[in-house]
């Protein structure tokens, strides 16, 4: 694979006809189009060891900025390395809505560090995450994620080397305080899992109790509506969520404005 900015200012990418990546703005996986190069002669002149290059996301027309290592300067032509850095990456995305606030904390820094590419800092917030989980949760619950676990390593079929490292960074005591340095698609294995035993741990739970709340309120609503009780409409659907809010561990204000964010589904 070659990338070359020749003295025609042109850039020459073999792949350039498969190269796609997930697109920052719009979250598609997309096919990227070159609009900006450095001139030749300003490089020449130059010889920075890095080139930026910008790019059109064939998805969403919005820009992509890319940067280049330079492998070499010829004398008609400057060689890129294949390999790019994206700088801005994709957010993570995760429904915040039912999660204890302190794991909720730790957890956004954490999917800020994965959508920056940053896969250390990534694995110690999510062994912060999870070190919190447990505390909150005690040793059955602990028990209990690490059963899951084990089903979420059939079910996705992960091979042992990797399921090795996850519970290490997951269940990783003070006995073995070290944690592993991660390759990117290892990091993007440690998203998926985290995000699913939180799923497990307080999103599922919280949904179905709400879901259960509601239920039941409408249900004494429609039981006092037919022994003459006058209900206004209107009161009954905010008495509704006022119910459902204190069903949850957080308050209801914080529920209904978590409600804006993307959901989130495992697997
Ligand atoms: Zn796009």
């Amino acid at each position: 694979m070659a990338v070359y900015i020749d003295s025609s200012n042109r850039l020459l990418h073999d792949q350039a006809q498969s190269l796609a990546l997930t697109c920052p703005h719009c979250l598609v996986l997309a096919h990227i189009t070159p609009m900006a190069v450095p001139p030749y002669s300003e490089l020449a002149a130059h010889r920075p060891r890095q080139v930026g290059i910008v790019y059109r996301c064939d998805a969403c027309n919005s820009p992509i900025f890319l940067r280049f290592n330079v492998r070499a300067y010829g004398a008609q032509r400057v060689e890129l390395s294949p390999q790019f850095t994206e700088i801005e990456r994709p957010r993570e995305k995760f429904t915040f809505t039912y999660l204890p606030e302190s794991i909720e904390t730790l957890f956004r820094e954490a999917l800020l560090c994965y959508s920056h590419g940053a896969f250390n800092a990534f694995t110690s917030m999510c062994r912060r995450t999870m070190q919190t989980v447990f505390e909150l949760l005690g040793e059955s619950g602990r028990l209990r994620l690490f059963d899951q676990l084990h089903e979420l390593r059939e079910m996705a079929q992960i091979d042992a080397a990797s399921f090795a490292l996850l519970k290490r960074v997951i269940f990783g005591s003070d006995a073995d305080p070290a944690l592993p340095a991660l390759e990117d698609d290892q990091a993007g294995l440690l998203l998926e899992v985290t995000k699913d035993l939180l799923y497990q741990a307080y999103v599922r739970k919280g949904r179905l109790q709400q879901a259960m709340v509601v239920r039941r309120f409408f249900s004494d609503q429609g039981d006092r509506g037919a022994s003459g009780s006058t209900g206004a409409a209107t009161g009954a659907g905010a008495g509704a969520a006022e119910a459902a809010g204190s069903a949850t561990s957080r308050s209801g204000a914080t529920a209904a404005a978590g409600t804006g964010e993307q959901s989130h589904t495992p697997g």
